[in-house]
């Protein structure tokens, strides 16, 4: 239980609301801003005015998916009022406080280094990430759906990357009877995905092994769908870009050439929510748990 921990959570969308949920059955004092505009109550959190003075006595400060952007503005989709990170919030909150988001920029970073706070990115984290690419290879494979006149069945797919979020994607094209391509550097993950059934290949050798693709799903995060690579691309493939901002595909020339190409970041928070932040609270509430022992044993 969580019984004393006191928690601050500022903004974020729909996933912070099973975040709160979950804090608050194991007791938690829960303390929420940016909530005034939901429709729907907030059972045992506490709605408060963004202020320094509800820094002062935080164990854990929480922050959204994207934590803040580059000038300390936190997302919030449940109101209208601004949630701005400062040093002067910061500089209030206890030392053995620590700073929970999914990613950080590099203000966070600095802001949480300048008072030698702890901050954990939870996506990051190897369990997040495997758990979150469920919804992320769902969601791609509705774009997917969206945006082609076949069936994944018997497509031919191809899948860049073979880390938590490729595997996944390429299981789930696997799946559906789609035949699936996939994209390595190292040799062990050309092992395991021949293992698995899928027709490996080396990413140096990515030209020579898109000329009869339907669909690209993108999970490595540098330029690799590029021109050249696109115009050798047959006019009905579709590129479904999964890699962080700015994705990995020359979308000027996808456009130029006519071929589609969708960037689609953030699939867990649109697609499946309550899957997503149920994913994030599990963790959430474990690590807040984990360090509360710890305080209380003086580790
Ligand atoms: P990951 O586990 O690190 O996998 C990345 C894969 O890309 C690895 O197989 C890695 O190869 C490969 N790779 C990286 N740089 C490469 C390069 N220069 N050449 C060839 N291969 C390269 O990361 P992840 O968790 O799967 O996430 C992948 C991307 O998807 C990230 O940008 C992440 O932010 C994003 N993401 C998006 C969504 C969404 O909703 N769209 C959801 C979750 C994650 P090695 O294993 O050899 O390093």
């Amino acid at each position: 239980m969580l019984t004393g921990v006191q928690v601050l959570l500022l903004g974020g969308d729909a996933r912070q609301l099973e975040v709160i949920r979950k804090l608050c059955e194991l007791d938690a004092t829960v303390t929420v801003c940016g909530f005034d505009g939901l429709h729907s109550s907030l059972d045992g959190a506490m709605h408060a005015e963004f202020d320094e003075s509800l820094f002062e006595s935080v164990d854990a400060l929480l922050l959204p998916a994207v934590g803040t952007d580059d000038q300390g503005l936190i997302h919030t989709v449940f109101s209208d009022r601004e949630l701005k990170l400062t040093e002067k919030h910061v500089a209030v909150l206890p030392p053995h406080c620590t700073i929970y988001t999914g990613m950080a920029k590099p203000y966070l970073r600095q802001l949480c280094e300048g008072r030698n706070l702890k901050l954990v990115e939870l996506f990051d984290r190897d369990d997040v990430a495997i758990y979150n690419s469920i919804p992320t290879a769902e969601g791609a494979l509705m774009i997917a759906i969206q945006n082609t006149d076949i069936t994944i069945h018997g497509s031919e797919s191809m899948v860049l990357g073979f880390g938590r979020t490729g595997f996944t994607m390429a299981r789930a094209l696997q799946g559906l009877g789609a035949k699936v391509k996939v994209g390595v550097r190292r040799s062990e993950h050309f092992a395991r995905a021949s293992e698995m059934g899928f027709e490996p290949f080396y990413i140096s050798a990515l030209l020579q092994n898109t000329g009869n693709i339907d669909l690209i799903f993108n999970t490595i995060p540098t330029m690799i769908v590029t021109a050249q690579i696109i115009a050798n691309l047959p006019s009905r493939a579709v590129v479904i870009d999964l890699a962080s901002r700015p994705g990995g595909t020359d979308f000027r020339f996808a456009e130029k050439r006519g071929i589609k190409a969708i960037l689609a970041p953030g699939l867990p928070g649109i697609v499946a929510p309550k899957t997503a932040g149920r994913i994030i609270a599990e963790c959430l509430s474990q690590l807040i748990l984990d360090d509360t022992i710890k305080r209380g044993n003086g580790i």
